[in-house]
């Protein structure tokens, strides 16, 4: 199995891409950027970093795969979207926005409470999920660990500033995982904005907008006075259309742990993305190496729910740990069934950890960036 490309481990470990290769070089090994490296190769070279890194393998990796589902089960979804960027570009400044208005809109009040994504609903009436990950380290982690999550991407490239190394990180990575690209030119507001010279500037990266006639759509933004959002967020929902997501919303549920955390006085509280099925307060719930029973739901509000369907980010209460970002999780039959999973999944775990020497995972080199 392969696994991911030179280049992002160089940017995992925080290391020129240049440094992997020279490095492989010295070890007898050919690689090239885009190359993607397989466990061994990984193992050596996070080795000569001074990393180690724990693999869950295809023939390990107990996860209950999902069926093919017959088309007339599915439904339409909505997008789940990861806002990207460079630092000071605008990433919080636009989500905030967009939630501010909806917090407003829906009069839920006072959302202050950081649960690491968001349920937005557009003017048109359309829905969109929102991903708030503290950059592309949490993307790539959550790659790493093979969650799909991402549907769509938004690049917001500050109008006042340039295409920066971190734009076109953060592009390179949503184009290796084939996530389709919306970029946000954002602080137009700004008397020294200058939209042109972000055109001009991803265009030099191959990333040309459709007004300069490429296929990449573009929206000039303010997430400061708000001014494009709509029509950001209506791009987006084409850039959905066109991909054509769908899931079966009747089905036991799946998804992946978007964060998940032990607080004082509610136990474990874990931030999930269902992707496919239903989640139900009652369902018994095989996270990584934990499981549990939901004991309650709440919605990005805060508001109690009983159920969450496919694209829809709940907090849950009843898990007996605190899975890492990216897991995948999924309902299962019944308690014995999660519980010998989750059993064995620790065991692996354990073993792992062991042969590792820094018990260092793929995520938390991710977080190192
Ligand atoms: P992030 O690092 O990408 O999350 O960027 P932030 O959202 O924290 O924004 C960085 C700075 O730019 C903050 O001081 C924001 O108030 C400011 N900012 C963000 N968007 C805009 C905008 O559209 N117009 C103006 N004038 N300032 C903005
Ligand atoms: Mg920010």
């Amino acid at each position: 199995t392969e696994f991911i490309s030179a280049n992002d481990l160089a940017s995992m470990m925080n290391v020129s891409v240049n440094e992997v290769i020279s490095t492989c070089l010295s070890l007898g090994m050919f690689v090239s950027i885009n190359q993607r490296l397989d466990a061994e190769a990984i193992t050596v070279i996070t080795d000569e970093f001074g990393y180690a890194v724990q693999f869950t393998s295809a023939e390990e990796e107990l996860e209950v795969e999902q069926e093919n589902e017959p088309e007339e089960n599915l439904e339409p979804r909505a997008p789940i979207v990861t806002i990207m960027g460079h630092v000071d570009h605008g990433k919080t400044s636009l989500l905030d926005y967009i939630r501010n208005t909806k917090v407003t809109a829906s009069e839920a009040g006072g959302i202050t409470q950081h649960i690491g994504a968001y349920d937005v609903t557009t003017k048109s009436g359309n829905k969109i999920a929102f991903l708030d990950t503290p950059g592309h380290e949490a993307f790539t982690a959550m790659r790493a660990r093979g969650a799909k999550l991402t549907d769509i991407a938004i690049i917001v490239v500050a109008a006042d500033d340039d295409v920066m190394p971190q734009t076109k990180e953060a592009i390179n990575h949503a184009q290796v995982a084939g996530v389709p690209i919306v970029i946000a030119i954002n602080k137009i507001d700004k008397p020294t904005a200058n939209p042109d010279r972000i055109r001009e500037g991803l265009s030099k990266i191959n990333v040309l907008v459709e007004e300069w006639g490429g296929k990449y759509q573009s929206q000039e933004i303010s997430a400061k006075s708000g001014k494009g959002i709509d029509d950001l967020l209506e791009k987006v929902l084409l850039e959905a259309e066109i991909l054509n997501l769908k899931a079966n919303p009747n089905r036991h549920a799946t998804g992946s742990i978007i964060e998940a955390s032990l607080d004082k006085g509610r136990g474990y509280v874990a931030t999930l993305m269902v992707q496919t099925g239903k989640l139900q307060v009652g369902d018994i719930v095989l996270a990584g190496a934990n499981y549990g029973r939901v004991k309650a739901m709440f919605d990005d509000t805060g508001k109690k729910v009983a159920t969450a369907g496919p694209s829809t980010p709940v907090v849950l209460l009843g898990l007996d740990g605190a899975p890492q970002a990216g897991e995948k999780f999924s309902v299962m039959e019944t308690d014995r069934e999660a519980r010998e999973l989750a059993a064995k999944r620790s065991q692996l775990l354990r073993e792992q950890s062991i042969r590792t020497k820094k018990h260092i995972t793929l995520d938390e080199i991710g977080r190192r960036l």
